[in-house]
């Protein structure tokens, strides 16, 4: 898997220093799992941070401080993943740190437009979702109110920013209108973690708002 878009440094600076709210850090940690060259920054701004740390004046600390900072660093890791047990409604092909979390039913949202939601307890006002665009599907035309995540798992798009197939990474906010469309030879499934609202915009979307809470 040839990988072109990425996680900016700033996200994944925030995902290192374990400050990424969890919507948000479940769809940076998928991309994780498919991506060595973010694995390794990851782990260099984990350096930092500790070289920052050692570099402070000692100060007591508590005696499971040390575990309870393992256990954030730990994170969405290898270890949650073992935790994680199979459910029957798993989506073939989900990153394995999704495996614990249920599943709604794939829902119509508009033509050739499909989501599942991921019920994520203590994801608060960030919505973590999979979306399905069916080949050649020209998804509305949309801005955001807030930031928006998403990591292609399978099949692709292109919009004015470029093409996006399987484990690229793309991030949106306030300052992006876009419009994709779906490749034609299959459809697109991704996982996004949507903070605020989407804003249909056009045609399709005057359409559709009236319907789309998304
Ligand atoms: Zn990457």
């Amino acid at each position: 898997m040839t990988i072109h878009h990425h996680p900016s440094n700033e996200t994944l600076a925030t995902y290192a220093a374990g400050t990424l709210d969890l919507g948000r850090r479940l769809v940076v940690a998928s991309h994780l799992d498919r991506c060595d060259a973010c694995r390794k920054a990851v782990r260099g701004f984990e350096q930092v941070a500790g070289t920052m740390l050692e570099d402070l004046p000692p100060t007591t600390m508590s005696a499971d401080a040390l575990a309870r900072t393992l256990a954030r660093i730990d994170g969405l890791g290898a270890d949650e993943s073992r935790r994680a047990s199979f459910r029957e409604d798993f989506e073939p092909g989900l990153p394995a740190c999704l495996r614990r979390y249920e599943l709604g039913r794939w829902r119509w949202i508009g033509p050739g437009v499909e989501m599942r939601s991921i019920v994520v307890p203590g994801a608060n006002d960030v919505r973590v979702f999979l979306l399905k665009g069916a080949p050649g599907t020209r998804l509305p035309q949309h801005s955001h109110s807030g930031t928006e995540l998403t990591l292609i798992l399978d099949g692709a798009y292109a919009h004015e920013g470029g093409r996006f197939g399987a484990g690229d990474f793309e991030e949106a906010d306030e300052s992006v209108e876009h419009r994709p469309i779906v490749s034609d030879d299959e459809a697109c499934i991704c996982l996004v973690a949507l903070e605020g609202r989407l804003k249909l915009s056009g045609f399709m979307g005057a359409l559709l708002n009236p319907f789309v809470r998304l």
